[in-house]
């Protein structure tokens, strides 16, 4: 009895910690972000994901790693990968490719694409 103290949003505020639905909004299908595991972008949009064979959305890569159901840049090795997608990863992210090269060569080996 002790419990119904008459205050009903009581239990509510203690377990989403507030704006669940606005934070939702977001997300066409309620995703929350995830990282790319071949290049480590960060996915928030349906856009940013890649896609598979039949058009739906793959959660493990993003659109520019990833479309149709392959890779778009085939690549054993991270050194390989980059020399084919820097320029496309520079535009995306509007970085210099120099700069964004560097970052990649030492983020990259510790995805799930590239880790041995
Ligand atoms: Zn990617």
């Amino acid at each position: 009895m002790t419990q119904e103290a008459g205050d009903p949003d009581g239990p509510q505020s203690l377990k989403g910690g507030g704006g669940s639905r606005e934070y939702m909004s977001g997300f066409a299908r309620g995703r929350v972000d995830l990282d790319c595991e071949s290049c480590g972008f960060n996915m928030r949009r349906d856009t940013d994901f890649g896609t598979e064979a039949d058009g739906s959305h793959t959660e493990r890569y993003c659109s520019i790693c990833y479309a149709g159901g392959a890779f778009r840049h085939p690549a054993a090795t991270v050194d390989e990968f980059l020399a084919l997608s820097i320029e496309e990863f520079a535009l995306a992210r509007k970085s210099a490719a120099g700069k964004l090269r560097l970052t990649m060569k030492k983020d990259l080996p510790r995805l799930p694409r590239w880790r041995k």
